[in-house]
């Protein structure tokens, strides 16, 4: 058997045993969705947010990228936000890294790699910005694995500074913003940050938008 055919094969087991369970499990996904979370994860195939989780389709609307990241031009980004925040209403957002990030290696270092230079140019930034604390690390492994935690909060305050989560929390308390790494040695998922619309509070002035 080829290996995607074992992905098919898979497929229809999974589908048996889910209908198995719960005969209405399938009637209820095909009349829609109502995800309490949107996941903004790395590609990493180490990083799928359902089993990491535990959760059902249906629960979590999911957007990845090389390195998780939240840049202000990308109108995929942008399209799967407003979507969830506007129309879904999500509650909650959470921008996933994880260690042995090879975006965020790749950014450490000096080789080209082509296109994705461009792309993860930006954890390049947050290098510089946190320079001292990542030097004094000497492992590369380890220094790698936090400017992984400084790339998730700066992800973390560019979705502060879009309109689209200024203009959602200027009408009621949601969505609160979560930075999470997975340790990919656990499994286990850790918090380093969370932000809710009282942070506007103490943001830069020239990021709030009059709307
Ligand atoms: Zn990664």
């Amino acid at each position: 058997m080829k290996s995607y055919e074992m992905l098919l094969e898979s497929n229809r087991a999974w589908a048996e045993k889910q209908n198995a369970e719960d005969p209405s499990f399938f009637e209820k996904m095909a009349k829609g969705q109502s995800p309490e979370f949107l996941w903004i994860g790395c590609s990493d195939s180490r990083a799928p947010a359902d089993k990491l989780t535990g959760t059902d389709p249906g629960q979590i609307f999911v957007h990845r990228n090389v390195a998780n990241l939240v840049v202000h031009t990308d109108f995929n980004l942008l399209s799967v936000l407003q979507y969830a925040v506007q129309v879904l209403k999500v509650k909650h957002i959470m921008v996933v890294g994880h260690t042995g990030c090879g975006g965020v290696r790749a950014a450490m270092g000096n080789k080209s790699f082509g296109l994705i230079d461009s792309w993860i140019k930006g954890i390049k930034d947050v290098y510089v910005q946190n320079e001292k604390e990542l030097m004094a690390i000497e492992n590369e492994d380890e220094r790698a694995d936090k400017l992984a935690e400084f790339n998730v909060i700066q992800q973390v305050n560019n979705l502060k500074n879009t309109t689209i989560v200024q203009n959602a929390w200027k009408e009621g308390e949601y969505p609160y913003l979560h930075g999470w790494i997975l340790e990919l040695k656990s499994g286990h998922i850790k918090q380093i940050v969370e932000l809710d619309k009282s942070s506007m509070d103490d943001s830069v002035d020239v990021f709030k938008y009059s709307i």
